[in-house]
């Protein structure tokens, strides 16, 4: 009898669980380690985007995602007056699945958490690896909760801020220049779609991801990476969202003191070469972290899950197969990651009239062509 395949997964994030279904659904012996003690998440709501909807439906978790959130066809974009722009309406939506679902990151977390067990991954909570070794056959990890174990594969899912990438790479995440706030307030009924507001040099955003609740967002300048104190977030924030009037006026005048601003330094990392060495494949935002701007982040974890799966699910050696796999996805992520960037670059060299008015231009005359361009891309199979 062959035995199955054993594979480690360090990180029980959105691509870390979503490994733990595929793999486990291809009747793979998967353990998924994560550091924090339980499954909360920090964060407010995550778009996934009608590439990583099909990507879910690929394991069965159409349906339970898009019941617990919002689906929506279009993005909206104003200047900071919240006049009209330009309609993007999304060529993601097609095969029967919606352009766009947003939702709450907790219950992304959860559903995919319960696919999980009930797909046998055993998934320990509090616990990371001390350490991962070459051995002969596969490799040796150590794991915090005192055991050791042999595995095919290791598979590191943990993050931006990846100790495996850095142990294995030596690569760090890189500073944009730009940063995120984000605050969750209740939906107003004028949010029925991803709503941007360019501001001068800045860009204000309302998300719905529910029928109740949205979340407003700002990307703002914040040359050297500064770290702000929790207790200034709002102050902060306030003040960045001065010169905005219109729906962002109102929604910033009419803000309250709360514990629950998020801001996150928008940083990238690209690993060009292998994602693979010594037994341990690096994935998700460990592997191409890219700016938030076309919700891809996510997404292309969720892709890059889905097609482990398959192709872990196959015989041969583990070698040959990474070598497969990450010809499936390199330049798919990496054509995502810079698509990101360029709307960033856009949206922040707004910093003087001359410069704000062309990027105006932009979105009013050829916003919806260059979308669409990549909407082409993301809709090819990965
Ligand atoms: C402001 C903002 C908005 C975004 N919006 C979107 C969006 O709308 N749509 C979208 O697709 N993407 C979005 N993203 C990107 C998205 O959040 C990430 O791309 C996605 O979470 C990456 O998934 P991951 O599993 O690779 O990493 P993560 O989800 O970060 O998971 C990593 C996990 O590994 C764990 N971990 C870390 N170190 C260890 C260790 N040593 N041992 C064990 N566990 C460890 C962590 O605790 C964590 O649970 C956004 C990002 C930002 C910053």
């Amino acid at each position: 009898m062959v035995s199955k395949r054993r594979i480690l997964v360090i990180g029980g994030g959105i691509g870390g669980l979503t490994a733990g279904v595929a793999l486990g659904r291809k009747d793979v012996d998967v353990t998924v380690v994560e550091i924090k003690p339980d499954n909360t998440v920090a964060g407010v709501g995550i778009n996934i985007p009608g590439n990583a909807l099909r990507a879910l439906r690929r394991l069965d978790l159409l349906d339970d995602t898009v019941n617990h959130g919002y689906t929506f066809d279009r993005v909206d974009f104003h200047d900071s007056a919240s006049v009209h722009l330009a309609t993007v309406p999304s060529k993601l939506g097609i095969d029967g699945v919606p352009a766009n679902c947003a939702i709450q990151r907790r219950d992304l977390a959860q559903l995919l958490e319960k696919a999980c067990i009930d797909s046998g991954v055993d998934i320990r909570y509090g616990t990371t690896v001390e350490t991962v070794t070459p051995a002969a056959t596969g490799v040796r990890a150590t794991l915090t909760d005192g055991t050791s174990d042999t595995f095919d594969l290791v598979v590191a899912f943990d993050g931006i801020r990846s100790s495996q990438r850095k142990r294995i790479f030596g690569v760090e995440p890189v500073h944009t220049g730009y940063s995120v706030w984000r605050v969750a307030l209740p939906r107003h009924t004028a949010v029925t779609s991803n709503m941007y507001f360019q501001g001068m040099g800045t860009k204000a955003g309302l998300f719905p991801l529910n029928e109740k609740t949205m979340y407003l967002l700002h990307v703002t300048p914040e040359p050297g990476n500064p770290r702000h104190e929790r207790e200034q977030f709002f102050e902060l924030l306030q003040t960045r969202l001065d010169g905005y009037t219109g729906l962002i006026g109102d929604l910033a005048a009419g803000l309250v003191p709360t514990d629950d601003i998020v801001y996150a330094p928008i940083e990238e990392v690209f690993l060009g070469g292998t994602w693979y060495r010594d037994g341990v494949l690096v994935l998700g935002d460990a592997a191409h972290a890219m700016a938030p701007h076309r919700t891809q982040g996510a997404a292309m974890a969720i892709e890059d899950a889905v097609a482990l799966g398959e192709v872990m699910s196959r015989p041969g050696a583990v070698t040959d197969l990474v070598g497969e796999f990450q010809e499936r996805r390199f330049g798919r992520c990496k054509m995502i990651q810079d698509a990101s960037k360029n709307i960033l670059l856009s949206e922040m060299n707004t910093t003087d009239q001359d410069s704000l008015d062309r990027q105006i231009e932009f979105l009013k005359n050829d916003l919806v062509r260059v979308a669409h361009q990549v909407d082409d891309e993301l809709n090819t199979a990965f």
